[in-house]
């Protein structure tokens, strides 16, 4: 049989037995709709989903009520901006920061605020030679949007201490962390980060696709939605909602992947990062001249740039050898735009990948650019 090798945990992670029997059993035995009946079928539910919350503010120093589902980072990033945007006290003369590191789903909703002109101005902040953001550089902004770690670079930003200099600039800065990289391999603590908000994806951690965790600190904001599940009661015009985190889940939630992703969490807990396979990769491929590497040896990614051939034509020619990696600009043009060139290819090892399947790679690789 022919060999296929998938090493895209950055896009998305393969999925674990857990996660898939978790959820299979949960349709064939255990389905019904969350916060919506009160049958003991619909109250297992409840209690499944409660669980999952709860784990989840373990998994990231959270308390529940500060837990919120999503279907994703980009929902959730997306979800913060309609939120903040939904306050009485919005103001439409406000300033935010982001940094080249970022994704396009944790910037451009802040941009096409800024070009719709609900935004005043955007400060870029400086990235220093490793690709650190600047504390220097942070300025006395409304907003902040801090990638936690890079989808192309792969290395841990420190969070706490970003958030520490945007405060020393504006005590009310409000702070969003992108940690859809970050929650495979670093821990999350929200509290000792001081954030305001924080998203990931559970299917970047072996969870299934559609389910997202949005971290609220102030559960008394308005939320963004109205619907089915968040309200306790309305008199006439007097809406009364439920408490958080339930006012900010209007309709129906991915329960059956919300079911799976405790399981992911244990998963992606028990994960070593495959450091030594990212080594092996990458001192093999640091070798080649017609190589150039973007990130450094305790990165958790390999990104790279093969000098002889265009990024897009060298992931097809690795995808014809069964071999599935990213390339092109990974939804981060702008770190890209700053190291003035198209794309990249990236190589990023998940918790199925093997030193068998890291040689291979490294064979093909060699293959190519000989
Ligand atoms: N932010 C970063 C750093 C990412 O790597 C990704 C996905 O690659 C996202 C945000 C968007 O995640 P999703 O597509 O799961 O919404």
């Amino acid at each position: 049989m022919k060999k296929f090798v998938y090493m895209d945990a950055a896009a998305s992670w393969l999925k674990p037995q857990s996660v898939i029997e978790s959820e299979a059993d949960f349709l064939r035995n255990s389905y019904a709709n969350a916060g919506r009946g009160i049958c003991a079928r619909a109250g297992l539910v409840d209690t499944l989903i409660d669980d999952a919350r709860g784990k989840v503010a373990d998994f990231i120093g959270a308390d529940k009520e500060n837990i919120v589902w999503t279907s994703g980072t980009t929902d959730g990033m997306n979800r913060i901006v309609n939120i903040l945007t939904s306050q009485p006290s919005y103001a439409e003369l406000s300033t935010f920061a982001v940094s080249d590191l970022d994704h396009h789903s944790a910037r451009l909703p802040w941009e096409n605020l800024f070009h719709s002109g609900k935004v005043r101005k955007e400060f870029i902040c400086d990235l220093d030679e490793n690709f650190n953001i600047k504390l220097d550089s942070i300025p006395k902004t409304d907003f902040l949007i801090i990638t936690a770690m890079s989808n192309v670079m792969g290395v841990a930003q420190d969070v706490a201490g970003i958030i520490r200099a945007a405060r020393l600039k504006n005590p009310k800065v409000i702070t969003i962390v992108d940690a859809a990289q970050y929650v495979a391999h670093e821990k999350i603590d929200v509290k000792k980060w001081d954030c305001d908000f924080c998203v990931f994806s559970g299917h970047k951690i072996g969870s299934d696709t559609g389910v997202g965790v949005l971290y609220i600190r102030d559960t008394n904001l308005f939320p963004d939605k109205y619907g089915g599940g968040m309200v306790n009661r309305i008199n006439g015009n007097n809406i009364v909602l439920n408490k958080s985190p339930e006012k900010f889940e209007a309709g129906t939630l991915p329960i059956t992947q919300i079911v799976g992703l405790p399981y992911a969490i244990d998963y992606c807990k028990n994960w070593d990062g495959g450091q030594d396979i990212i080594h092996y990769i990458y001192d093999e491929l640091s070798k080649i001249e017609n190589i150039k590497l973007l990130t450094v040896r305790d990165s958790v990614m390999i990104s790279f740039v093969p000098q002889s051939m265009h990024v897009i034509d060298f992931g097809a020619m690795l995808g014809a050898k069964g071999i599935c990696v990213r390339v092109g600009n990974m939804c981060a043009s702008w770190i890209h735009k700053k190291l003035n060139i198209d794309g990249s290819v990236r190589v990023s090892p998940g918790p199925w990948n093997t030193m068998d399947d890291a040689k291979y790679v490294v064979d093909v690789i060699k293959g190519l650019v000989a």
